[in-house]
């Protein structure tokens, strides 16, 4: 059995805490590896390294930080199959999908290269007699970031890019269903030429997590994951003291409007809905078509269309649409939020129940599943799902439709799609979510927009990426300079003005 370990101070370290997880190749359902669980004293040498280590990174001209990140980027192209293998092997998505997650990734590590730019400070020359002021973005010190299992390549790219970029140590806590590629990662950034200890990688679970909210050292925390955890972690970071960031999870409706062009909305609610399994937070998981008629034309082109989805391992290439879900766990789940909405009385207009793959019988595949006729009181409509069931709710008008969206706990993403100008800006400007698409199915904006939701789906300020990024990896400090010194004013009392 491999034995996985953490990346520490610039090598691979076995844990000691003699806790393990196991790590499933959910295509065959095999346990296909341990990986360690650190304790807070394996936290602790993970953070005293990145502080020792900090101080010189952040002296280090911002233009030799960020030819760091342009050597990193050319050697994830140069492994980009060897990375999407391993993360296909554990988390099992398709390889191209894989090698996406890899991408976008890249993308903000690309972005990060900006950063002496985008560190650049504020000048006032002449703000009084002699006197300049200006502003600086200064690194935090040792940062730290807990990533979910359903990106195990773009989002600890998305919090550590920048983190390094700004001067920052960073420790990583990645998801312990598949933590191979976060290693990789690190191990192809010492070889760009990172200093040993600014990105540390520590595996672990709850007890990992909660040394890192309560370590003194640890000055922001990022969090990627369900909403119940962000929620937790958002409380006891700020609780410490610290600078927080948690993005939760979601439930992305899409309107179809009457005048919509019905093959390009099903092409797009099958893309979205059930590319990775449904396990991604920007998924298109319920359909709101509006109209009767308008439901019917949709639910008569979605159907085909999803019972001709192929399911199945990613070692056979691009004949598959979607893989396993992450876990026998996440599969008994999804099943049985299946059986709630029939219990409900939703229609299941394709059943994915009985879905078997020969030859992969233990895998935790589960068969796609298309519910009519769901209402905002059944849990399959208000729980996050997060698998290949998409959810058709039928709306009487554009307001109701608007509504839903509205009304929903989630506000991470959602879409329209209309050939009407008035009603696709009425929804951008009136919606209360995050990331909208204009006949766009999963609107996951570019390294140099934001990305973040709404409502239950965010805690705290700012967003992942784009300039957010540099701002939560940085303080303000702003320097007000008397020079020549020998200026004489007598004695301020009152507060200075300017006049
Ligand atoms: P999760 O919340 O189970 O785990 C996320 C991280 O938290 C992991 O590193 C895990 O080890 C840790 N963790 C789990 N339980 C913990 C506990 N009790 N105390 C402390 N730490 C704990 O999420 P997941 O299943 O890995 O990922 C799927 C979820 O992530 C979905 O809800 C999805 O919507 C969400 N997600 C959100 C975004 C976003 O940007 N909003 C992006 C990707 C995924």
């Amino acid at each position: 059995m491999e034995q996985l370990t953490h990346f520490i101070n610039g090598k691979r370290v076995a844990g000691t805490s003699g806790r393990f997880s196991d790590v499933y190749n959910p295509a065959t359902g095999e346990v296909q590896a341990q990986t360690p669980l650190a304790n807070a004293a394996e936290l602790e040498a993970a953070v005293a390294g990145a502080a020792a280590a900090q101080p010189a990174w952040a002296a280090t001209n911002p233009q030799r930080r960020a030819r760091v990140l342009m050597k990193f980027v050319a050697l994830m192209n140069r492994d980009m199959d060897k990375l999407a293998e391993a993360l296909s092997r554990e988390h099992g998505k398709t390889l191209p999908d894989a090698a996406g997650d890899v991408q976008r990734g890249l993308e903000v590590v690309e972005y990060c290269i900006g950063a002496p730019q985008l560190l650049k400070g504020d000048f006032t020359d002449s703000a009084g007699p002699g006197i300049d002021m200006y502003s600086m973005r200064q690194a935090l010190g040792v940062t730290a970031g807990i990533t979910p299992f359903n990106f195990p390549a773009m989002i600890p790219m998305w919090m550590f890019a920048p983190a390094i970029a700004c001067g920052n140590a960073f420790i990583l806590k990645p998801s312990e269903r598949d933590p191979s590629v976060p290693i990789m990662l690190a191990e192809l950034l010492q070889e760009a030429g990172l200093p040993d200890g600014i990105l540390q990688v520590v595996n672990g679970d709850k007890e990992a997590v909660d040394a890192i909210l309560d370590h003194d050292v640890i000055q922001s925390i990022g969090f990627v994951g369900s909403t119940p955890i962000a929620e937790y972690i958002y409380a006891r970071g700020c609780a410490n003291g610290k600078r927080v960031q948690c993005f939760g999870g979601a439930k992305n409706h899409m309107i179809i409007m009457p005048d919509a062009d019905m093959d390009q909305a099903a092409d797009a609610l099958v893309g979205a809905g059930y590319g990775a399994a449904g396990e991604r937070c920007m998924a298109i998981s319920v359909a709101v078509p509006v109209g009767e008629d308008t439901a019917d034309r949709l639910v008569e082109k979605l159907a085909p269309r999803v019972e001709a989805l192929k399911v199945g391992p990613y070692t056979s290439g691009n004949d598959v649409d979607f893989g396993p879900v992450v876990t026998g766990a996440a599969k008994e789940n999804i099943l049985k939020l299946v059986e709630s909405g029939v219990e409900a009385g939703a229609k299941l207009v394709v059943d994915g129940r009985d879905f078997n793959l020969q030859g992969y019988e233990d895998g935790f595949f589960v068969g796609a599943h298309l519910f009519d006729h769901v209402t905002s009181d059944m849990e399959i409509y208000q729980k996050e799902i997060f698998g290949p069931v998409l959810s058709v709710v039928r709306a009487q008008s554009y307001e109701d439709a608007l509504g839903l969206a509205m009304d929903h706990e989630y506000g991470n993403g959602t879409a329209i799609y209309t050939r009407d100008g008035d009603t696709a800006r009425d929804f951008a400007n009136r919606v209360n979510v995050g990331m909208v698409g204009i006949n766009v199915p999963i609107p996951v904006p570019l390294a140099y927009h934001t990305f973040g939701g709404w409502k239950k789906s965010v805690f705290g300020d700012l967003n992942q990426h784009g300039p957010d990024a540099f701002k939560f990896y940085t303080r303000t400090k702003t320097v007000t300079a008397r020079w020549p010194s020998g200026i004489k004013e007598g004695g301020e009392f009152s507060i200075p003005v300017m006049e």
